[in-house]
């Protein structure tokens, strides 16, 4: 490893020098731990302490500069799961002239991206805490190009989806045990430290119940620019889709070329009765039915297979992170376990409505008692109960719902994910002939369709009073700049007028330029006028400069 990290592509003695002479420099975003990503030049690393060391001299930068606020809690999160106290980033601090006394160090001249892997032993999390982040941060900062170099910090092993990992950039990452093959002392020419958290999605329940992370940042488009350029690492290509949406009984050509995918788990919560179920699927929708799983093929084979599915269905679990990868217009179905509430576990359903994801998303949950296994006496991270008080035993077999609950050892909810399902063929037919009439039809993506529009221009008012107890308002405003270069279906405007000093408002939507309010308008009063354009029902604009318009 210490032969890759080649010392002849920077002078080591300039190196030297500049450490010596400028220390650690830092200059970071983000005003929180939660949201900062800092850049370092010379940043070292001390393997045996296993800490990071900053080095001050008389020019170093360290910004923020945060004093001892720097432990309350942290400088940053390492991991995009968001203030997660094990996932911590810190520094110790030295003098430059300590360096004297210390082993010489040794130079790492690739630009680094210095992050923690959250879960790298399971898919979800491989993608959504570590791929997408650091595929985005990546972009974000262009000396983190492919020829950047990866450390991984949370000092876990590869784990069973390194070779993803190793799509990220031409370079092999490193892991923190690897780090001592360096040297007691490594030193970034030019690292980064922090994963952005604008692609995540998802919260898993550490300070409450899991769910959709409050404020998505991310849509489908981001989602599926990373797939296509994964896709393309992995040197697949999707086969040219056919019109998958309306299903025309025209089209029965290309209708022999639409599949089924059934992604199934062997060794925990299984389909007991996989076979059956691909038979009743065949049958139903006239399609060839092929299973894949983690276990039997290489992840690459199963993108393959999933990127030119119409359907895709498996039981609740990380597997399914692999539907970012499915084409446009196909529909997933999740199933989930007897007792689990599918409304409260929705890191796949959440991913699939993303707007622009453009999947559709439907899920069955098992409600017959009697068609599941449960396993009791398992260890109780699989899902065992055996360890518990009796009574606590009893409860939790006797009661058919998982109560909200936090991540990540409630023993319920364990045991109830991790039942076996025998899935009833004509209950789970029903759901999905439901779910498949609500399909959206498949418009052909115009981008067009996601231009909102600018603020509406020259908006203007004109008042006059008719009698002691009526008056007249008229605004006007012109079309918004963009409008002009754009084939919008409807145009609409959005006038809110409020009477100063009172807290509501009246809003009116008009389809012209301008109107004249008659109704409800006071003589010799001061209203405050906002103005907006609305494309196409939905696309809001920003509002005009407020109005001050006085009868
Ligand atoms: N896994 C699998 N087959 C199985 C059980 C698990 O491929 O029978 C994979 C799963 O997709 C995930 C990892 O092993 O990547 C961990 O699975 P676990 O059940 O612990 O997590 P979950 O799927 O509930 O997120």
């Amino acid at each position: 490893q210490s032969q890759e990290v080649s010392q002849a592509r920077i002078d080591y003695h300039v190196a030297l020098q500049a450490l010596h002479e400028h220390g650690t420099r830092m200059v970071c975003t983000g005003k929180m731990h939660t949201d900062r990503i800092c850049r370092f030049d010379y940043l070292c690393y001390c393997s045996e302490a296993e800490e990071f060391v900053f080095f001050h001299s008389n020019t170093s930068v360290m910004l923020p500069n945060l004093g001892s606020r720097r432990f309350q809690p942290a400088l940053l999160d390492l991991s995009s799961v968001e203030d997660h106290n094990t996932q911590y980033f810190n520094f110790l601090e030295l003098p430059a002239a300590a360096l004297k006394f210390m082993p010489k160090p040794v130079f790492v001249p690739d630009v680094t991206l210095i992050m923690n892997r959250f879960n790298p032993d399971n898919l979800m999390h491989v993608f959504h805490d570590d791929l997408l982040p650091a595929y985005y941060t990546m972009k974000q900062y262009s000396d983190l190009d492919d020829e950047a170099r990866l450390v991984f910090m949370e000092g876990w092993g590869e784990g069973p989806h390194f070779d993803l990992y190793r799509l990220l950039s031409s370079k092999q990452p490193l892991l923190k045990e690897q780090l001592r093959n360096f040297g007691k002392l490594m030193c970034f020419t030019k690292s980064y430290v922090g994963l952005s958290k604008m692609t995540t999605w998802y919260q898993y329940g550490f300070v409450q119940p899991q769910g959709p992370k409050a404020n998505i940042l991310v849509s489908g488009n981001e989602i599926r620019q990373f797939a296509e350029d994964l896709m393309e690492k992995m040197n697949i290509t999707r086969l040219e889709e056919a019109e998958k949406d309306g299903g025309s009984v025209e089209d029965e050509k290309e209708k022999k070329d639409e599949y089924i995918v059934v992604f199934s788990r062997s060794t925990t919560r299984l389909i007991l009765n996989e076979a059956e179920l691909i038979m009743a699927l065949a049958q139903e929708f006239q399609m060839r039915v092929v299973t894949v799983s983690l276990e039997e093929q290489s992840f690459p084979s199963i993108v393959q297979v999933l990127s030119g599915a119409s359907v895709l269905v498996s039981m609740h679990g990380a597997q399914l992170i692999a539907s970012l990868f499915l084409p446009r217009g196909s529909t997933v179905v999740e199933l989930f376990p007897f007792a689990v509430n599918s409304d409260q576990y929705t890191p796949y359903k959440t991913l699939a409505s993303l707007p622009g994801m453009d999947l559709h998303y439907i899920s069955w949950r098992n409600t017959q008692e009697e068609n599941t296994v449960t396993h009791p006496d398992r260890p109780w991270e699989q899902g065992g109960i055996a360890h518990l008080e009796k009574e606590e035993q009893e409860r939790i077999l006797n009661s058919n719902d998982v109560p909200r609950h936090l991540c990540c050892r409630n023993p319920e909810w364990l045991f109830r994910i991790y039942q076996d399902t025998l899935v009833d063929i004509p209950s789970f037919l029903e759901v999905l002939k439901e779910g498949m009439k609500t399909k959206p039809g498949l418009k052909k993506s115009k981008p067009a369709s996601t231009v909102h529009p600018g603020r509406v221009r020259e908006a203007q008012c004109q008042t006059s009073v008719q009698t002691t107890n009526e008056a007249k308002l008229t605004v006007s405003w012109q079309i918004p700049w963009n409008l002009k270069y754009l084939k919008v279906r409807e145009v609409k405007y959005e006038v809110w007028i409020q009477e100063q000093g009172e807290n509501t408002y009246m809003p009116y939507i008009l389809p012209q330029q301008n109107y004249t309010f008659s109704e409800n308008i006071k003589p010799f009063t001061t209203y405050l006028v906002w103005v907006r354009c609305i494309f196409n029902k939905n696309l809001l604009g920003p509002f005009a400069d407020v109005l001050t318009c006085r009868t």
